[in-house]
């Protein structure tokens, strides 16, 4: 990665207007951006905009876009609220040096197929808040996209909320090959499945085959466990056929239903 002309702006106003106006590129972890041998007209880096945050918002929990991984990882208020699931979701990704170093924006703002945090982030119903202010639901956002030049300034997560995560990978600190979140939000099911291998998308049948019973049966979870797996696309790479990654996800969203209902 080469940068021609490196920005740090001192406001969320001057950020967005560098990104906007200039075509600049926001710079988070650079972990990713790093791996790319592209040449970056203006990087817009975001470390001095006080972006690191995990805290309580009325009946909200903010994430900052520049919070790390590590930080979710070792969060006490997400352990009290979420119980392990953030430490289960992103304490694969290689190791703890890296896991200091990527942020939470730049894994929303890329919509990466093998995402790990991203499925959890679409299972608990997570908000994604851009920069002057506008609110859009997290999965529409990774299924969709943007279609102007974005400052991600924050995720919105639910106060707390009972869920699972669930992933295969062939080797430890590899990319996922297949994983899948569920939560019950008190009123319904939401189950999330990443690494297909492309990107994190809700499984609306299985979700409303389940309702709003908070303890579905045996039988109803296998039954929401197929309906996952008949409607996603699935592919295959050098990780993982498409047919295998079928099969095991028909075992991990019953696992993590499973271990939700209790
Ligand atoms: C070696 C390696 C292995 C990895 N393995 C895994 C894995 O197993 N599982 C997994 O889930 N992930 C994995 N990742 C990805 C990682 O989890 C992050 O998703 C990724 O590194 C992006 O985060 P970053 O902070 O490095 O973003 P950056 O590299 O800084 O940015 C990535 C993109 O997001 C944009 N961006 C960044 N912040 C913002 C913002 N606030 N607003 C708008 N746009 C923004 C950038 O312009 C860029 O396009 C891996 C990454 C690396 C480098």
């Amino acid at each position: 990665m080469e940068i021609l002309e490196y920005a740090r702006p001192r406001s969320m106003d001057e950020a967005f207007r560098l990104i906007r106006e200039r075509h600049g590129t926001a710079i988070g972890g650079a972990a990713w951006l790093r791996t790319n041998t592209k040449t970056m007209a203006l990087g817009v880096d975001l470390a001095g905009l006080g972006l690191e945050y995990i805290r309580e918002a009325g009946e909200r929990i903010e994430i900052g876009a520049m919070t790390t991984y590590r930080e979710l990882e070792t969060s006490q208020l997400l352990k009290a609220r979420f119980g392990p699931l953030f430490e289960a979701t992103v304490s694969h990704v290689v190791g703890i040096q890296l896991r200091n170093i990527i942020t939470v924006g730049g894994t929303v703002a890329g919509r990466y197929g093998f995402s790990d945090l991203n499925t959890t982030l679409c299972a608990l119903g997570a908000k994604a808040v851009f920069y002057p202010g506008q609110t859009v639901d997290l999965a529409d956002f990774i299924e969709k996209g943007a279609e102007t030049p974005f400052l991600l300034e924050k995720i919105l997560l639910p106060a707390s909320m009972k869920a699972s995560y669930q992933q295969m990978r062939i080797s430890e600190n590899d990319f996922p090959i297949i994983n899948t979140a569920s939560a019950w939000t008190g009123s319904d099911w939401r189950i999330a499945v990443g690494s297909r291998p492309a990107a994190t998308r809700l499984c609306k049948k299985a979700m409303s085959l389940l309702g709003d019973d908070p303890y579905p049966s045996d039988e109803k979870i296998v039954a929401a466990a197929h309906a996952a797996t008949d409607e996603l696309q699935f592919g295959s790479d050098i990780r993982a056929s498409a047919s295998y990654r079928r099969e095991t996800l028909h075992v991990l969203i019953r696992r993590a239903l499973m271990e939700v209902r209790g």
